[in-house]
């Protein structure tokens, strides 16, 4: 068996399952994707590590585990259409793509939208889009998701997010100051209105643009 699976496997036995990972769609995701083509060349013997890790401009791909955790919130089901903000490296959009209908990603940073879009089509996922725009705008021009997910945390849930959920839809979202523990947030899209739900304490990346922090409010990189 090829070291990659046997590291894969480790990883969802060692870090996913023991800490409450049990929907058997993001296990087998987090498994089938290889991580190795999403961290740094660099980087690709720690590729499975239990924390994250740079993919360059400053920025870091997600320890597994926060990945994991955040789509298993997210429930998302095989028909569903997601949207994620924050694209980084792409991992976290392919694991989805390997749940989802289809995923579609937005990242900031220019050079990690194209490094990103590189790793996606030589890996043949054929079903996920990443834009180089500003994420809190979301996807104007895509009609509603079922599952949209931030991978940075923001001051606040930006509207044109909320805006692009379809009923029964959940969004999940770190929200909270730059550098310090933030509360990731789940709503909820119910037929009673939306309901709020505090998942714990995380640390994220600030989520920067219109609906965001400032650029200058970033640390320095
Ligand atoms: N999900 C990523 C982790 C990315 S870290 C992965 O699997 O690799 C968070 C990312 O959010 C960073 O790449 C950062 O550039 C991006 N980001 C921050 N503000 C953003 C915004 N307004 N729109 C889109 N991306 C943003």
């Amino acid at each position: 068996m090829p070291d990659r699976n046997v590291k894969a496997r480790r990883m969802v036995a060692d870090q996913l399952a023991p800490r409450g990972i049990t929907d058997t769609h993001v296990l087998r995701a987090m498994e089938s994707v290889p991580r190795e083509e999403f961290v740094a060349p660099g980087q690709r013997e720690d590729a499975y590590a239990d924390h994250p890790l740079p993919i360059g401009a400053g920025q870091t791909i997600s320890q597994p585990y926060i990945v994991a955790m955040m789509l298993q919130a997210a429930e998302i089901a095989p028909s569903d259409r997601v949207l994620e903000i924050g694209a980084g490296s792409g991992y976290a959009a392919a694991v989805a793509s390997r749940i989802a209908a289809s995923v579609c990603a937005v990242e900031r940073i220019g050079e990690l939208a194209r490094a990103a879009t590189g790793v996606l089509t030589r890996l043949g996922y054929d079903n996920v889009e990443i834009r180089h725009d500003d994420g809190t705008r979301g996807w104007p021009d895509g009609g509603s998701f079922d599952a949209i997910l931030v991978a940075a945390a923001g001051p606040d849930i930006p509207a044109p997010l909320l805006a692009q959920l379809a009923p029964g839809g959940r969004l999940v979202m770190p929200v909270g100051p730059i550098g310090a523990p933030q509360r990731l947030v789940r709503i909820r899209r119910t037929a009673q209105g939306d309901q709020r739900e505090d998942m714990g304490a995380v640390v994220f990346v600030p989520l920067i643009g219109a609906a965001g922090y400032a650029d200058d409010d970033a640390p320095p990189r």
